[in-house]
C-alpha cells in the first residue's frame, strides 16, 4: 500500500473497539473492550499521518516504532507488524491494554493535537499481538548460543520478567525468584481482569518457562532464601520487587474490622478469579457482596477497587477523594468507566475517622476546598470547618498508595543503599545499585509507576548486565 493510503484521519473518524455496555460488564471480570475485526484495525491504522517526527514514539517509554506497525497493519501485513512491535516491547499486548495511552503515545499524537482524534495506538498494538498469539507467531525463546553466565532475578513482575526474557534470549541461565505462587507481579495479583484478563499474563509466563527461564515461586527472599545466597549462586542479580507497603490512615476507629488494604482486597479478588480458595473472601472480610463500600483514594488502585466492588455485588460503592476531579491522579478514562458501572465519586472529601462498634459502620468525612498552591504548584486541600458528615459503610478500602519495603533491613544487607524515600538507589543509566553486579529496576527504584516503565527498565538492565559479562569475558581472553 503506498503512503497515500495512509493519512485517512480527515475522512475516517476515531473508533475504539466496541465497549461492552455497563449492564453487560458489571457482573463479570472479563475485559470491557472487545477486539477489532481485521478490517477495523486496518482502517483505524490508516488514519495515521506517518509523521516524520512521530511524537507518539517519542512519548512511548519504549520508543516503539508506532508509525511502522500502523502502516503494516493498514496494509494487512500483520506478521511483519508483530515482528516490529515485539522488537521493542516484551509484552505489547499487555501495554496495549493497560498503558495510560492518553498520557503517553496517544496523548501526543499529532492528529489528536489537530483536533481529529488520536490514532487508537494501544488498541492496534493489542490487536497485532493477540493476532500473533492466535496464529502461533509468538514462540518460546531459542537462544542462538548458550552462555556460561547465570542471573538471579528477584521479583517476577513486568520489570523482572522483561529482563529475564532479554537475558535468556542472549543465552544466559536465568532464575526468577518470587514469593507468590504465580509469576506476573501486579499483572497477576494487582490489576483486575476487567483491565487485563489473566490468561494473557499466564501465557507469557508459560512462554518464558518454555524458553528455559526457571521460575522459583513461593520463594520469599529474606525468608526462604537469603539475598546473600542468591548473590553467591549467580554472576549478576537483578532486584525487581516492586512496592508493597500500603500507606495507612489514622484517626478514631482506624483499627476497626472491615477496614482493609487495597492490595489485600485486589489480591483476594484475583485469586478467586483463578479459582483459588480464599478464606478472607469466604468469610466476607475481603468481599464486597451485599455491602455499602467506601474506597478512599483517587489513583488507579482506587479505580480498580471500586470497579471490583461493583462486580462483587456491593449495594453501593462510593469513592472519596480529597481533591476534585480535575486534580485526581487516576485516569479520567477509568473514572468514566467506573461512573458508567454505577460508582459514585465524592470529590473534596477526606476521612477523619471511622464509626462502629464491632466492625466499621461509617466513615467520618471532612468536606474540603482547594486552597493556595504549594511549592509544586498544586492547590492544597483545606478542611471546611463544621461541614463533617458520616458516610455509611460496612467495607472501607484504603487505596492511598504504596511505599517500598525496607529491603536492606529485611535482607540484612546494609550495603544496599536506598534513597530518602526508601526506594533502591540505582544509577539512572546503568541500573546498577551500590553493590557491584547487583542491579535494580521498576517500582522498587521509581516508586509506584507504570508497567511500561518497568518493562523499559528491565530491558535496559538486561543490556547492561550483558555488557558487563562481555567485558569480563574480554578481559579474561586478553590475559
Ligand atoms: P511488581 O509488578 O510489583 O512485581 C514485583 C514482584 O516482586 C511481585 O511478584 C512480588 O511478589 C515480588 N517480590 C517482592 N518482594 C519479594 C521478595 N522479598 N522475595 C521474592 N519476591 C518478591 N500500571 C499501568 O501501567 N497500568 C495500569 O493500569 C496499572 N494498574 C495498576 C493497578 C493496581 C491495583 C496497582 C497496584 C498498580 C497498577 N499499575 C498499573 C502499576 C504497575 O502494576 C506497576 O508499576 C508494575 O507492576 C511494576 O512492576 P515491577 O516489576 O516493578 O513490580
Ligand atoms: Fe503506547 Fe504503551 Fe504501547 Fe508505548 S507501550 S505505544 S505508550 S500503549
Ligand atoms: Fe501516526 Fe499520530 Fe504517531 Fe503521527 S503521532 S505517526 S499521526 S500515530
Amino acid at each position: 500500500m503506498p503512503q497515500s493510503d495512509m493519512l485517512k484521519f480527515v475522512t475516517v473518524g476515531r473508533a475504539m473497539p466496541e465497549k461492552r455496555t455497563a449492564d453487560d460488564r458489571r457482573d463479570d471480570f472479563g475485559e470491557i473492550y472487545r477486539e477489532y475485526a481485521a478490517e477495523k484495525a486496518a482502517e483505524q491504522s490508516s488514519r495515521c499521518s506517518q509523521c516524520g517526527v512521530p511524537y507518539c514514539q517519542t512519548h512511548c517509554p519504549l520508543h516503539n516504532n508506532i508509525p511502522d506497525w500502523l502502516r503494516l497493519t493498514a496494509e494487512g501485513r500483520l506478521e511483519e507488524a508483530y515482528e516490529i512491535s515485539q522488537a521493542t516491547n516484551t509484552f505489547p499486548e499487555i501495554c496495549g491494554r493497560i498503558c495510560p495511552q492518553d498520557r503517553l503515545c496517544e496523548g501526543n499524537c499529532v492528529i489528536e493535537q489537530s483536533g481529529h482524534g488520536t490514532v487508537t495506538i494501544g488498541a492496534v498494538e493489542k490487536y497485532i499481538t493477540d493476532t500473533a498469539w492466535e496464529n502461533g507467531w509468538v514462540k518460546p525463546v531459542v537462544p542462538a548460543r548458550e552462555r556460561p553466565e547465570s542471573v538471579g532475578v528477584i521479583g517476577a513482575g513486568p520489570g523482572g520478567l522483561a529482563a529475564a526474557d532479554m537475558l535468556r534470549r542472549a543465552g544466559c541461565k536465568v532464575t526468577v525468584y518470587d514469593r507468590h505462587d504465580r509469576a506476573g507481579g501486579l499483572l497477576t495479583y494487582g490489576i483486575p481482569g476487567f483491565k487485563l484478563e489473566k490468561d494473557v499474563v499466564m501465557r507469557r509466563n508459560d512462554q518464558l518457562v518454555d524458553g528455559g527461564v526457571e521460575l522459583r515461586l513461593n520463594c520469599n527472599v529474606g525468608e526462604d532464601i537469603t539475598f546473600q545466597q542468591i548473590r553467591e549462586t549467580h554472576d549478576a542479580v537483578l532486584i525487581a520487587t516492586g512496592v508493597y507497603k500500603s500507606r495507612d490512615l489514622g484517626g478514631p476507629g482506624a483499627g476497626l474490622s472491615g477496614i482493609v488494604r487495597a492490595i489485600d482486597y485486589l489480591t483476594a479478588s484475583n485469586r478467586i478469579g483463578f479459582g483459588d480458595s480464599v478464606a478472607e473472601y469466604d468469610s466476607g472480610e475481603l468481599n464486597a457482596a451485599g455491602k455499602r463500600v467506601v474506597v478512599i483514594g483517587g489513583g488507579d488502585t482506587a479505580m480498580d477497587c471500586v470497579r471490583t466492588a461493583i462486580r462483587q455485588g456491593a449495594t453501593s460503592v462510593k469513592c472519596l477523594y480529597r481533591r476534585d476531579r480535575a486534580n485526581m491522579p487516576g485516569s479520567q478514562r477509568e473514572v468514566e468507566n467506573a461512573e458508567e458501572e454505577g460508582v459514585e465519586f465524592v470529590w473534596l472529601a477526606a476521612p477523619k475517622g471511622f464509626t462502629g462498634d464491632d466492625g466499621v459502620a461509617g466513615v467520618r468525612v471532612a468536606r474540603m476546598r482547594l486552597g493556595a498552591p504549594d511549592a509544586s504548584g498544586r492547590q492544597v486541600p483545606e478542611e471546611i470547618d463544621g461541614a463533617d458528615y458520616t458516610e455509611d459503610a460496612e467495607l472501607v478500602i484504603k487505596a492511598l498508595g504504596f511505599e517500598p519495603e525496607e529491603l536492606p533491613a529485611l535482607w540484612n544487607e546494609p550495603a544496599l543503599e536506598v534513597t530518602r524515600w526508601g526506594t533502591i538507589r540505582a544509577d539512572f543509566r546503568t541500573k546498577q545499585t551500590s553493590i557491584p553486579g547487583v542491579y535494580a529496576v521498576g517500582d522498587i527504584v521509581r516508586g509506584a509507576s507504570l508497567v511500561v516503565w518497568a518493562i523499559r527498565d528491565g530491558r535496559d538492565a538486561a543490556e547492561q548486565i550483558l555488557d558487563r559479562f562481555d567485558a569480563a569475558s574480554a578481559a579474561v581472553a586478553a590475559e
